[in-house]
């Protein structure tokens, strides 16, 4: 099969976007990320496919944790930020939740840790055991067809 009839038919899926991200000797790393969904109640598990080629596979390796940024329709730049798809970087505001580093003013932030990793292909899947969870007001920032859209109720 053709990779573009699997990414157009992938990219139909409409999703959110959130930037994992972890802590590994002081420094923290980010990367954006829609390949994510909610496995099970008890315990609380969650779920992200990270590519193999990606820096983020072996930082999470490292840590052990992870944290999931829900991003809010005004962040579409951090998402491109952490997808490495800005010319010019920008700083991003990052505060300590639970130990982990989560981005200031995304719609939710869920720290985990690690509690099953599984390789798939030329991807790996980490199921985390959420520690915790903070919400704060706000519309999601969506994804369809490789580009963003805006939330309409
Ligand atoms: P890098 O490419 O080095 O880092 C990514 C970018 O984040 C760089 O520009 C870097 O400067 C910046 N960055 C890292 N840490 C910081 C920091 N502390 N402060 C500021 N900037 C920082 N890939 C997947 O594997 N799984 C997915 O589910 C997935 N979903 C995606 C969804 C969307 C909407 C998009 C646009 C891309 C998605 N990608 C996904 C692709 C992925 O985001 C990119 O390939 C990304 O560049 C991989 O990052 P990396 O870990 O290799 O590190
Ligand atoms: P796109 O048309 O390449 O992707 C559409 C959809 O296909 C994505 O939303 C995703 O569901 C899927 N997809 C894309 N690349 C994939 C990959 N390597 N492995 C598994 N699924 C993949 O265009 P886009 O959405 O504009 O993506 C921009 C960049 O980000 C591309 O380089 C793409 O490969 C990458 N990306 C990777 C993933 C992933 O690894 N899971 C997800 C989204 C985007």
């Amino acid at each position: 099969m053709e990779d573009r009839l699997f990414r157009t038919a992938m990219g139909k899926f409409a999703t959110g976007v959130t930037v994992i991200t972890t802590e590994v000797d002081g420094e923290v790393y980010g990367m954006t990320a829609n390949a994510f969904m909610s496995v099970s109640m008890d315990p609380k598990l969650v779920l992200i496919s990270v590519a193999n080629k990606a820096k983020m596979l072996s930082w999470v390796q490292e840590s052990g944790e992870y944290c999931v940024n829900i991003l809010s329709q005004d962040q579409q730049e951090v998402s491109m930020q952490f997808a490495g798809q800005l010319r010019e970087g920008i700083e991003v505001n990052f505060e300590d939740f639970e130990g982990q580093p989560a981005i200031a003013d995304s719609i939710v932030t869920i720290p985990c840790k690690v509690y099953q990793t599984h390789e798939a292909g030329d991807h790996t899947l980490f199921v985390g055991e959420v520690q915790n969870i903070k919400l704060e007001d706000g519309e999601p920032l969506l994804y369809f067809e490789g580009g963003y859209k805006e939330f309409k109720a």
